[in-house]
């Protein structure tokens, strides 16, 4: 085997290379394989982490690494003063696909937050003013870590410590219509809402709560952007999850799973905001790149099938029914969420979050935990096989048999 890549180090030395801001990570990875990672011992992890919902299709897919080859021998970047031939198709089959008219193209979610929250700022000028610019998110929520991606998300600790931030945001509870119709006013100009609260805990929104949303964004004049970052493509069993709500956003952003863990991130609008951007207003060096362009396309062709997403409903069947199997075990959860392949199970108070990580990593699963570190997460390749699912299944349920309630 080929020297591993910075095997020398230490593990001490090798995380002190890195600003502290993921804290101290004891595994690195050398390759991926579907539902499989390989660390540098050669040790392999089934991936229930999904790269935090990036990983829809497992890992190195044949027909996106084939993608990107071919890409990787035409052409890598052409600066925005021109189009390139990839993300001119990527723009045609996101539109095609959803209720948006224009896309603009990015590198991260934050990125498509930012701009999404910018072109509401800009209409919001227009059409009522400087007054009009109020721009309202919830309590629970996470729409990134630059200023203002992260003056609009819910979690204290990511915003005081970098005031003065953006102004004007207001904050409200999470799927609270009463406190909703209290906060919406004129002034807003947007509101920013994830269908489906993902980094609290996987926490789905009620349907009448977006449709009041959309009701009361009507009624005022304000944006309704919808962030589905984290719960896009296919992740909840359908391409998006407001498909499923049936409720409409006029902006709707995504990253995450687009590339299938290809960094790329979009902004979707709808055809009456397709122009308050203008010319010179936003821009990004790296948004429709043809590397990224190419894999997203790819990687959306693959996602939007309607065997993957029927296979999506009936493997969180299988898992919905597990996680309940191993609650009446251990009195392991207080509640479990979820859509899709996707969810959070809130521990009880006899099992902490890390140690319920560790295990399963000892073991050979790789989880994730969200909310306060008491949420155990799962995320798994809409892809991955039953056998695979059952086996990730019963090494849940072997970590939980081994864990002694605190
Ligand atoms: N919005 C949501 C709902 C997310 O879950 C995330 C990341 O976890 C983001 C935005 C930020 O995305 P990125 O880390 O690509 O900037």
């Amino acid at each position: 085997m080929a020297r591993q890549r910075g095997s020398r180090l230490d593990q001490t030395d090798r995380n002190n290379l890195f600003l502290p801001t993921y804290g101290d990570r004891s595994l690195s990875f050398v390759r991926g394989r579907g539902s499989y990672l390989i660390d540098e011992q050669g040790a392999r992890y089934l991936d229930f982490s999904g790269g935090i919902a990036v990983n829809q299709l497992g890992h190195c897919h044949p027909a996106l690494v084939a993608a990107l080859r071919r890409q990787a021998g035409r052409l890598w970047h052409v600066s925005n003063w021109w189009l390139n031939d990839a993300c001119i198709a990527l723009a045609q089959e996101l539109v095609k696909r959803t209720f948006a008219a224009r896309v603009f193209l990015c590198n991260s979610g934050l990125e498509a937050n930012e701009a999404a929250l910018k072109l509401a700022r800009k209409y919001g000028r227009a059409t009522g003013g400087a007054k009009k610019h109020r721009i309202l998110c919830f309590e629970g929520s996470f729409h990134g870590r630059s200023l203002f991606t992260a003056a609009v998300s819910g979690k204290a600790q990511h915003r005081r410590p970098f005031a003065p931030l953006p102004a004007g945001i207001i904050r409200c509870p999470y799927d609270d219509i009463p406190s909703l119709r209290q906060a919406l006013n004129a002034e807003v100009c947007a509101l920013i809402v994830e269908p489906i609260q993902g980094e609290r805990g996987v926490y789905p929104a009620s349907r009448a709560f977006l449709q009041e949303v959309r009701r009361l964004c009507d009624q005022h004049g304000a944006l309704l952007i919808f962030d589905e970052i984290q719960s896009g493509m296919g992740r909840t069993g359908k391409l998006f999850a407001y498909m499923d709500y049936q409720v409409r956003p006029d902006l709707m952003t995504c990253a995450k799973a687009m590339g299938g863990g290809f960094p790329i991130g979009a902004l979707l609008v709808d055809a009456k905001y397709g122009e308050v951007l203008s010319p010179g207003s936003h821009g990004s060096t790296f948004g429709g790149n043809p590397l990224a362009a190419t894999v997203a396309l790819e990687s959306l062709r693959l996602t939007d099938d309607a065997a993957l997403l029927r296979a999506v409903t009936t493997k969180s069947k299988m898992l919905a029914k597990a996680l309940q199997k191993i609650n009446t075990q251990f009195q392991a959860f207080k509640a479990i969420r979820g859509k899709g392949l996707w969810f959070g199970a809130s521990l009880t108070p006899r099992y902490d979050g890390q140690a319920v990580m560790r295990r399963c990593q000892e073991l050979g699963l790789l989880v994730l935990l969200a909310g306060e570190g008491d949420v155990l997460r799962l995320a798994p390749p809409l892809n991955i096989s039953t056998e695979d699912l059952h086996k990730g299944i019963a090494i849940l349920t072997t970590c939980f048999s081994q864990l002694s309630p605190k």
